[in-house]
């Protein structure tokens, strides 16, 4: 019997492996860490991870358990992700399980085998179920179900797999049986397709100077670490500069990684890769089934997807020969997973491209601070493209001071007029407001009673057109009163502005345009997206308002002008990135104007017309607003001049949140120089879902001081038998305060 100890990180928020005794009869020869193990664990059984072999254990040997099953016979992880996974849980001072969990496809976790699955088998009609399909009608008259599924399969000459049969008719089953009874359909093994479509490059542009030059300086350093900030406006070309440095690292027989935001994420972009490059693209987003991510998982590790696009959690997508990895509009916060496993997918590329030892590209019209202040240090090698190609202008971009303008609906005067004339000239306007529902909150005119959320510290939406209240925080909606429930009166009125509410202003304004709201309640049904961009891009719909779901992604060529409904929200809001969030979010709006040869416009509504940064902002662009950004941040002593982690507390009784909080700041101990400890304080929104949310923040001008009291400190936490009814987490670089 060898002294072997299996480490197991198991699924769940333990801080620590688990000691297991190899399972009965394995050649402990064969085992590897990263393969996968199936342990008890608790009353369950559940799947864990080898981390590490080992032959000494803290523990009473003989109280080990035997892991029950070791899953695979390689390690389902290459090495280098295996490496990632290890950094991010000590960077993160994250549980390790969890940390791999979010690293695997759902399909990997619960044990299925890392292989393709055996196509299954599909159905198809026979010679005799063409005859009696020729005979439509009286088919038609006395079996409509069998006659509409025939009907299907004799438009799939290649099968159909039962699942895809499921919507044609209710009960595809028996119909189905009752086909083969009569010998019209039969049902055999799916024929092997060659998964890669024959591959038509088109042929590229001919390249601007500054699109040459970035990607000489990429190519130049394929075979080594640097980070490279592509920063360039819409329409700059950034996505053709992936294209040709792809192509350079696909000659190297390498492949690429692209991280890219869900909603970034377009049938466009992926139109363009597939256009381009060769062989199949894996993709990865949470639209896909878990087959479908499973699939794309293996096709990148096989190295048989030369080209992988995908959401944040595809940092993590192994890699048989990485050769570059390019995150796409890389500012963007859905990068920054927002619980569980708080990791930043971007920060986390950077890391690996470094332990690869390749370039990583992060390309932005707007970068974040943090990477400005990176490239300004030299650190990030900058790369501008400050045209847009073609031609295109940048739109001039109007601040349009609201201050005592007679308002309808939120909107003024001069902007009415401007979205008419543009109409006028057969013209699409697009109008942002970040808000939807009707109107924020519902007022009581008599009392002032207002909607306000049960759990939370919020007030509830309006939703006119579901006759709903909903909070958009904890998501419990209820009818909307016809009383107010105060004071009796029914002089309820809905007050500020939702998308909703600026649609039936609109229509009301322009009674003879097509309107198309786009947000998430417009959209929510599988394929309406999809159906109204259509109806945009055809031209049916010339009046366009939206959430942040129309500032990317999409192009609109036949927008000219672009009206900001309300940039007041965004220029004082508690967090300090308010301000970059708002520029980079006009900017991006802005984007989606004058893209082919007519000119645009971007008119920006505000009580606020002399905010510094907006106006450095409209006259002298992202560059020189950020320059002043990053000033005000240096002299705040605030990121990325400074760094933090949040730890936060939550609990039904505030007592017990800060309780925790003040048990932490005392295990804290006297603290090194140049950390501080901020707190307890509230949270922004203190109560949401129910509960009472605190936090503690923890500030240091070195990253090395920060991480090496959270190292300390952590291990005491978790040390801690803390209070049950509390839940805490500790975020590492938050981007959001609440
Ligand atoms: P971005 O990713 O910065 O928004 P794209 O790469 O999508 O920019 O380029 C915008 C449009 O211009 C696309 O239709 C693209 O095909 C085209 N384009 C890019 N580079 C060139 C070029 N050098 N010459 C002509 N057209 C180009
Ligand atoms: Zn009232
Ligand atoms: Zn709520």
């Amino acid at each position: 019997m060898s002294g072997l100890i299996l480490r197991i990180a198991v699924p769940s928020p333990l801080y620590r492996t688990f000691d297991y005794l190899p399972p009965p009869g394995c050649d402990p020869a064969a085992l590897r860490p990263g393969m996968r193990v199936r342990v008890p664990f608790g009353r369950r059984q559940v799947i864990g991870f080898l981390v590490e072999l080992g032959t000494d254990t803290p523990l009473d040997i003989a109280s080990l358990k035997p892991a029950l099953a070791i899953l695979d016979t390689e390690p389902v992880l290459p090495a280098d992700v295996l490496v990632l996974i290890q950094w991010a849980q000590r960077y993160y001072h994250h549980p390790l399980g969890e940390v791999f969990t979010a690293a695997l496809p759902v399909l990997l976790r619960q044990g299925e085998p890392a292989a393709h699955p055996a196509p299954a088998p599909v159905w198809r009609m026979t010679a005799a179920g063409h005859t009696a399909l020729a005979d439509s009608a009286s088919l038609l008259r006395r079996a409509p179900a069998q006659w509409r599924l025939l009907d299907y399969l004799a438009h799939c000459p290649d099968g159909a797999e039962p699942e895809t049969l499921r919507p044609v008719v209710s009960n595809s089953t028996a119909v189905l049986r009752a086909l083969r009874d009569k010998g019209w359909a039969e049902q055999n093994a799916a024929p092997q397709v060659s998964s890669s479509a024959p591959h038509v490059s088109q042929p590229p542009p001919v390249l601007t100077l500054a699109q040459t030059e970035a990607i000489a300086a990429i190519t130049s350093a394929l075979d080594r670490f640097q980070v490279f900030l592509l920063e360039g406006v819409t329409g700059s070309g950034k996505t053709e500069v992936y294209l040709q440095v792809i192509e350079a690292v696909l000659a190297h027989g390498r492949q690429a990684l692209v991280l890219t935001p869900e909603i970034g994420l377009t049938p466009q972009l992926l139109a363009r890769f597939q256009e381009r490059l060769p062989g199949p693209l894996a993709v990865s987003h949470s639209g896909l089934s878990d087959a479908e991510r499973l699939k794309a998982w293996l096709l990148a590790r096989e190295g048989r997807a030369r080209v992988v696009v995908g959401t944040r959690s595809a940092v993590f997508a192994p890699l048989q020969a990485p050769g570059i990895l390019i995150i796409d509009e890389e500012h963007d916060l859905s990068f920054k997973q927002q619980d569980g496993f708080r990791y930043h997918a971007r920060d986390l590329a950077v890391i690996r491209g470094q332990q690869l030892g390749i370039p990583v590209v992060l390309g932005s019209a707007t970068p974040a601070l943090e990477s400005c202040h990176n490239a300004q240090r030299c650190r990030y090698g900058l790369l501008p493209l400050p045209e847009r190609v073609g031609g295109g202008s940048k739109p001039p971009i109007q601040i349009l001071d609201v201050r005592r303008q007679p308002m309808r609906e939120g909107l003024s005067q001069p902007l009415l007029e401007r979205i008419r004339a543009h109409l006028d000239r057969n013209e699409q306007v697009l109008l942002f407001l970040n808000r939807r529902g009707f109107a924020p909150m519902l007022l009581c005119h008599e009392c002032g009673w207002l909607s306000q959320c049960r759990h939370c510290d919020a007030r509830m939406t309006l939703h006119l057109r579901s006759q709903r209240l909903i909070c958009h925080h904890c998501g419990d909606q209820r009818p909307v009163d016809s009383l107010c429930p105060l004071c009796g009166s029914v002089d309820l009125r809905g007050f500020g502005q939702g998308t909703e509410r600026l649609e039936i202003a609109l229509r009301q304004e322009f009674p003879e345009t097509g309107i198309a709201r786009m947000d998430r309640d417009s959209t929510r049904r599988r394929g309406s997206l999809e159906t109204l961009l259509a109806e945009i891009q055809a031209g049916g719909r010339r009046l366009l308002i939206g959430t942040q779901m129309l500032a990317k992604g999409h192009h609109f060529p036949d927008v000219t002008l672009v009206g900001i409904i309300d940039a007041d929200q965004g220029l004082y809001g508690i967090d300090f990135r308010a301000s970059e969030r708002m520029a980079q979010l006009i900017l991006q709006v802005a984007g989606r104007a004058g893209r082919a040869k007519k000119p645009g416009t971007v008119i920006i509504q505000t009580h606020h017309p002399d905010h510094p940064l907006l106006r450095t902002l409209v006259s002298r662009g992202y560059t020189a607003f950020a320059a002043e950004a990053l000033a005000e941040r240096q002299a705040a002593l605030l990121p990325p001049f400074a760094h933090q982690a949040l730890l936060r507390a939550e609990a039904v009784d505030p007592e017990r949140a800060t309780g925790f909080l003040q048990m932490a700041l005392a295990l804290a101990g006297p603290l090194a120089d140049g950390l501080e400890l901020l707190g307890p304080a509230p949270a922004p929104m203190e109560r949401r879902a129910g509960r009472y949310r605190a936090h503690l923040l923890i500030q240091a001008i070195q990253r090395q001081v920060l991480h090496r009291f959270l190292d300390r400190w952590t291990t005491l936490l978790w040390a801690e038998r803390t209070d049950r009814q509390v839940r805490w987490s500790l975020d590492i670089d938050p981007v959001e305060l609440y």
